[in-house]
Order: structure tokens, then C-alpha cells, then sequence
């Protein structure tokens, strides 16, 4: 069955240096049953959805059985959680291995909520159904939007209760990613590593993220430089679709550029840079409007941990390193401002466009407009629809956009096609992943799969999105989401 279901490992990152892992199997579940299996993220893996439903498959996704050439262990890692750096690894997590897919890219394999590890200090190394369920949900929707992520391929029960506040239902997530290599991963490199050590991470992240870069005069600027460009437009991209990451910690953020960690996070409905979500954000440091500011911070501790590879010279390496994270901003920004004018339908590049996007999103912080449902009336050329309607402002604003739109040679179709490829109808609403998720606890999977099918295809204009797209009821109570259950 094993060799049906398509599993084809080879593990580079067991070939590291073993300061950076632990091997450690995971610990079994008493009744494993699959609760969601992504068939099309299994097909992609080249792996067999069949195989992976039979019971020697569900085996494997629990943690149980171990297909053939994995080599699982937990990996190590640092990060400054809240501006506190700490000794990290994973905890509940172990990367299986590597899969080697059919279209010959190499893809993490880790199942999460498999257990202690050595790096579990108080926890109990499980995971929750629902807050599993909640990951496959999110992390789905952000590839639908094409906002590069880490994906879920199956969520399976364990038959085990798991203790929070409540008592609940334990799970296993299997999550892929292009990998699991953090900025903390290098932060821990930095400080419990040789020199030798950091650059074996560094030269494995560039072989298998970059390997353009080890081409360059200079690899390790290269590299640096390589994952501030991905940061900045990832969170650019974050930006543009109101997705609250809620946890941005440096064990957070990937080298390779994905989304990672789908704890706290939630997407904004009505527009307001301020935004918070998580329970433990108390003072807002991963508040929307400051996802950006976050990114540059999270980028200088990895130019930090770098810095004995960029120069022999520590002055000349600072500088470098300083010189890279300069970039940053600007960076960000054009990413930005190009999401931005694809939002409004616009072509080209003009010097007003800046001040255009940002006094539309000034007036719909006035108004407490939906973020993403005032981009869908525009896009559907109905701005009466909006909270803005009526006042002074929004018609000179509109007027303002009219003459912009009518400087450019595109008609106005093409000019709605671009809003429709940058305004999603459909978000994963946080009154909607709640309802999915009661239902799903309950045992009716049916809501969630219906949520599901709608947000694979967010950008589809002619679904009937009545169900999905309205502004959703004003909640009685601040929505709140939590960390690590
Ligand atoms: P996070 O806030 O999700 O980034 O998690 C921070 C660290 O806590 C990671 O090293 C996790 O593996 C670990 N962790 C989270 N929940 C648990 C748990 N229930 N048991 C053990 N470790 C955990
Ligand atoms: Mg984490
Ligand atoms: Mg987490």
C-alpha cells in the first residue's frame, strides 16, 4: 500500500549538521480517523488519494506508521517572540521528509500535533481539531488568492482528547511546505552554531530556495537580499487582501517566502489599520498596520545571524547588511502600489495613483467600510453599495478615479478584468470559519466543505456568491483568536 500511495523521500535537511534536529518518532494515536484529505494538493505531491483514505494510509497521516524513507525528527530552532528572543523547535511538529513530486519540486512533509518532542517544555505536544480544521481552512484560501503558503493535505482525529480551557478532540494536521526553514532557524545557527554550521544552513537554503544565488560574487548578500524581496512582497500581498498574520514572531517567517503558522490569524472586515485579533496581542505589535514595519524588523535579526557570512570584515558586513534591508521599504511599497492599482482597474503608472489608493482607504476608515466588499462594488461598478456613498469626499474621489481611468488607452471591460483578478468576492469571513468549525466538531463536515469550494475559487465573478460575499453581521463581541491550540 505504501509504495501505492506514491510517498518518494529524500532528506536533505536530516543531512545537516545535527545541532539543527532531533530525531524523534511520533507518538501514537489511539483511533485515528480522516476527518479531510485535499485531493488535488495529493495528486500534486504525487501521491494517491485512494492509498491515502485505506487504513494503512490513515496510519501514516496519524503519525502511527511511518512510510517508507521518512526520517522524522523535530527541527531546532530560536526566535524573538514579541520582541523576546527565546530557544525554540518544534514542539508538537515533525518533518517526515522530503517528497520528491512529479513535477520535481521537493516538499516538506510534516505532521503536526504528533506528539512531544524534546523541544515541547510545558506542552503536551497535541493539537485540536478545530484549531487544525481552522488551518486547513485558511492556509487553502490563501493559495486559492495565489499568496504563496504552506498548505494543509489532511486533518485526521486521534481519538484522544486533547486538555485547553475545555476538554477537546485531538488532531494530526499533515502540513507540505517548500520548506520549513525560519529566520529563527537562522538566529538559532547564529548562536548555538559554528561558523561552519550557519553557513551549512545558508548553503542548503540557497540550494534549495535560490540556487541562482550560488552563482553570485557574493552568495549570502545574495540570499539575504533574496528573502527580503519575498518578505516584502508576501506581506504586500498580505496587505492587499486584509489577512491579519497575528503572530509575525521571527519563528514565524519562512526563507522561502510562504505564509507559516496559521494560529491568531483572521482577515479584517471593516477597514482600520489598528485591527488586532489575537488574544495575547495585547499591545498590538502585530496589528494590521504595522505587518510591514514587522517584516523589516524580523528581516534585521536574520541580516544579524548572517553577518559572519556577508564579510570577514564585521564593519564592511554591517554595512552590507544594511545596505540590503534599505531596500525593504521601497520594495515593499512597489509591490504594494502595483496590488493597489490592480484593485482600482489601473494601468500604467501614474504619480497620483499613491495618493488615490491611500485617500480611498482613508475614506473607508472614516466610513468603517468592509474591506474586501467595498473592493468587490467597485469592481462591480456599483460604489452607491458602499458606507462611503453620498458624501462629498467619495464623488470627488470617484471623479478623481474616472479621469484616471479615462487617461488610460485600456477599456473600461479590461479595466474591470484587472479589479477582478486583484478583488477577491470571496475571503474566508471569520463568522464563516466559525460556523464550518462548530459544524465540523459536531461531526458535519458539510459546511466546511461548502466554505471550502467557495473560497478555492475567489476570484470567480460569475459563482453565485450571495452566501459568501455579503458584509458579514457585526458581531456582539470583538472577534478573538488564539495561539497554539
Ligand atoms: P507558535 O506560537 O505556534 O509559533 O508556537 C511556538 C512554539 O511553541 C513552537 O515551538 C511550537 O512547536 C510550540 N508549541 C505550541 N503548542 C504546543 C503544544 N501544545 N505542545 C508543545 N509545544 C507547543
Ligand atoms: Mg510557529
Ligand atoms: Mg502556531
Amino acid at each position: 500500500t505504501e509504495q501505492r500511495a506514491g510517498w518518494r523521500f529524500d532528506n536533505r535537511y536530516a543531512r545537516l549538521p545535527e545541532l539543527f534536529y532531533v530525531r524523534q518518532e511520533p507518538v501514537r494515536v489511539r483511533e485515528p480517523r480522516l476527518v479531510m484529505l485535499n485531493e488535488p494538493l495529493a495528486a500534486e505531491l504525487g501521491l494517491d488519494a485512494e492509498a491515502l483514505r485505506s487504513p494503512e494510509g490513515v496510519e501514516v497521516l496519524a503519525g502511527n506508521r511511518l512510510p517508507e524513507g521518512a526520517e522524522p525528527l523535530a527541527q531546532a530552532y530560536a526566535g524573538h517572540q514579541f520582541g523576546y528572543f527565546t530557544m525554540l523547535g518544534d514542539g508538537r511538529a515533525l518533518l517526515l521528509g522530503e517528497q520528491l513530486t512529479p513535477s520535481g519540486a521537493r516538499i516538506d512533509i510534516q505532521l503536526k500535533g504528533s506528539g512531544r518532542t524534546p523541544y515541547s517544555r510545558g506542552g503536551d505536544g497535541r493539537a485540536a481539531l478545530g484549531p487544525m480544521l481552522r488551518e486547513y481552512i485558511i492556509s487553502e484560501a490563501m493559495h486559492a488568492l495565489g499568496i504563496p503558503t504552506t498548505r494543509s493535505l489532511a486533518v485526521v482525529k486521534t481519538g484522544m482528547p486533547v486538555i485547553r480551557e475545555t476538554v477537546l478532540q485531538g488532531a494530526v494536521l499533515t502540513r507540505t511546505a517548500a520548506s520549513h526553514l525560519r529566520v529563527g532557524t537562522f538566529q538559532f545557527a547564529a548562536w548555538r552554531g559554528s561558523r561552519d554550521d550557519l553557513k551549512a544552513l545558508a548553503d542548503f537554503a540557497i540550494a534549495r530556495h535560490m540556487p541562482e544565488a550560488a552563482e553570485d560574487k557574493q552568495p549570502y548578500l545574495a540570499l539575504l537580499r533574496e528573502v527580503i524581496e519575498r518578505q516584502a512582497a508576501l506581506i504586500a500581498r498580505w496587505m492587499l487582501v486584509g489577512f491579519i498574520h497575528g503572530v509575525m514572531n521571527t519563528d514565524n517567517m519562512t526563507i522561502s517566502g510562504e505564509t507559516i503558522d496559521y494560529g491568531p490569524c483572521a482577515f479584517m472586515d471593516e477597514y482600520d489599520p489598528l485591527t488586532v485579533f489575537s488574544s495575547i496581542d495585547t499591545h498590538g505589535r502585530y496589528a494590521y498596520g504595522r505587518q510591514p514595519a514587522i517584516g523589516a524588523w524580523n528581516l534585521a535579526r536574520l541580516a544579524e545571524a548572517l553577518l559572519p557570512l556577508l564579510h570577514e570584515d564585521e564593519e564592511k558586513a554591517v554595512e552590507l547588511a544594511e545596505e540590503a534591508l534599505g531596500e525593504y521599504a521601497g520594495r515593499y511599497e512597489r509591490h504594494w502600489l502595483q496590488g493597489m492599482r490592480a484593485k482600482l482597474g489601473l494601468f500604467g503608472e501614474e504619480e497620483e495613483d499613491e495618493a488615490l489608493a491611500r485617500d480611498l482607504l482613508e475614506l473607508m476608515r472614516k466610513a468603517r467600510a468592509d474591506y474586501t466588499r467595498t473592493f468587490f462594488d467597485l469592481t462591480l461598478g456599483r460604489p452607491e453599495d458602499t458606507p462611503m456613498h453620498g458624501t462629498r469626499e467619495f464623488e470627488d474621489w470617484l471623479a478623481r478615479r474616472q479621469r484616471r481611468l479615462a487617461r488610460q488607452p485600456q477599456t473600461e471591460a479590461e479595466a474591470r478584468r484587472l479589479m477582478m483578478s486583484a478583488n477577491p468576492a470571496v475571503i474566508p469571513r471569520n463568522y464563516r470559519v466559525e460556523e464550518a468549525l462548530a459544524a465540523a466538531e459536531a461531526g458535519d463536515l458539510s459546511v466546511m466543505e461548502r466554505l471550502l469550494a467557495a473560497l478555492a475559487a475567489p476570484y470567480d465573478y460569475d459563482a453565485d456568491h450571495a452566501d459568501y460575499a455579503a458584509v458579514p453581521p457585526k458581531p456582539d463581541r470583538p472577534y478573538r483568536t488564539y495561539c497554539g491550540t
